[in-house]
């Protein structure tokens, strides 16, 4: 039995102030025992002051992005390490507005996703189709693309201290959402390939949906057979509109 979980990406969003209260506010919400789980990726900046506000609660902490390097003179870099250090459990890997504004290329993001696993952190790792690949009838070739890349590099063994995210590039911060059906396919194909390596690892990993999640749509998402929850962008910087979101499909 799958868990499900909620993640929510804040982006570079925030402040200290901010931090501090959408944490406070989002743990009462949630109270001690959530069904699902929760985790929040906020700025590095604001790394530190979030672990110190989800001490003591269930709400997990994440990254949005690391360095593949371990350590050295790297200029502005942020090694998985010190994520960890700081009290990071996840780290968002091949975020889309990762790969279109700074350049990732697939083989950087399964670079990325093994430096996660190196330092010690769960990858969440994004896949997902422009606009114009769904209209021209090529998303799966580009899901599978992407997936496969990380397959290559990793391989299937190190799915089992992952999970993926399927993220429509053309709804994410859009404010159109795939439909249940539409990420109930992608999600069954992103299973498929991994199912093709090893059935019991499919089973069991975590597969997220992201692009314009609301709590209005976010019941209807998580109950299709193959998502497991979301990864939250817009909608997670908002404690009692988020913590409804993790509640649906618990
Ligand atoms: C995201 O950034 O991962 C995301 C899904 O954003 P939004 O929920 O705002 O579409």
């Amino acid at each position: 039995m799958r868990k499900t979980l909620v993640a929510g990406n804040w982006k570079m969003h925030g402040s200290r102030q901010q931090t501090a209260e959408l944490i406070g506010g989002l743990a009462e919400a949630l109270g001690d025992d959530p069904a699902n789980e929760v985790a929040v990726c906020p700025p590095f900046v604001y790394l530190l002051d979030a672990a110190r506000a989800v001490e003591g609660t269930p709400i997990r902490l994440g990254a949005q992005n690391l360095a593949v390097e371990e350590s050295g003179a790297y200029t502005g870099e942020v090694a998985g390490s010190m994520l960890r250090d700081v009290g990071c459990y996840y780290v968002i890997v091949g975020h889309s507005e990762r790969r279109s504004l700074y350049g990732e290329t697939d083989e950087l993001v399964a670079e990325k996703y093994r430096a996660a696993q190196r330092d010690g952190l769960v990858p969440i790792l994004c896949v997902g189709e422009s606009l114009e690949e769904r209209e021209s009838g090529v998303t799966s070739e580009v899901v599978e693309r992407q997936l496969r890349a990380v397959l290559t590099a990793a391989g299937i063994d190190s799915f089992a201290a992952a999970v993926v995210a399927y993220e429509p590039v053309w709804a994410i911060g859009t404010g159109r959402t795939a439909s249940p059906e539409q990420a109930q396919e992608v999600h069954a194909l992103i299973r498929g390939i991994l199912a093709s390596e090893s059935a019991t690892i499919a089973n069991s990993i975590r597969i997220l949906y992201g692009g314009s999640v609301k709590a209005s749509n976010a019941g209807d998402l998580f109950s299709m057979p193959d998502v497991d929850g979301g990864l939250v962008g817009g909608a997670s910087l908002e404690a009692e509109g988020f913590a409804e979101i993790c509640r649906a499909g618990g």
